[in-house]
């Protein structure tokens, strides 16, 4: 179960040992962007290892940084062929730290960061937030997506959707021959 929040107390812990948390988090957890999503019949409960590594860089007043990476086997639509298609979301991402107290100034202009509050990180957020950002605005499957036979009313649909574009086809032509 992932936590909701990490502590403002535990971050400054996890910030001073530079800590490395590992977890798999089951997409149940996130119902947010489980809607975007569709399932794969390779994968019965899908989830998404999370690694996240807490860094201190030196000097005064540096804010300190997350690394987080998430990947899995997601499944999105294809926009070609609608159907599922096994998505790797490969997130591999820096965030600044913006402490409690500490208000944003041009440092972070630079980079992405994300605000900490009283309460603490929101981690469930975080890590929510990245990946719905990082589905793709329009997925296919990289190769030839898989033929599907039309059946004998498919293929008459497919002649009727197409004869528009004949007559289209013709005017266009007769535009020509008038140039
Ligand atoms: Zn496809």
């Amino acid at each position: 179960m992932l936590a909701e929040y990490i502590g403002v107390a535990q971050l400054n812990d996890l910030i001073s040992r530079q800590a490395e948390l590992v977890e798999k988090v089951s997409l149940s957890e996130l119902q947010r962007l489980l809607q975007l999503l569709v399932p794969l019949d390779s994968v019965d409960e899908p989830e998404v290892s999370v690694c996240l590594k807490f860094r201190c860089p030196e000097g005064a007043g540096v804010p300190p940084v997350l690394a987080v990476k998430i990947d899995g086997e997601l499944g999105l639509e294809c926009q070609r062929c609608l159907r599922p298609m096994v998505w790797s979301p490969g997130v591999d991402t820096e965030l600044v730290l913006q402490m409690p107290g500490r208000s944003p100034d041009e440092s972070y202009d630079q980079v992405d960061h994300i605000e900490v509050t009283e309460q603490g990180l929101e981690l469930r957020e975080l890590i929510e937030d990245e990946l719905v950002s990082a589905i793709p605005f329009s997925p296919r499957h990289s190769e030839q997506c898989e033929v599907v036979s039309l059946t004998v009313e498919e293929e008459a649909e497919d002649e009727s959707t197409h004869k528009p574009f004949t007559g289209l086809a013709d005017l266009l032509k007769d535009g020509q021959s008038e140039n």
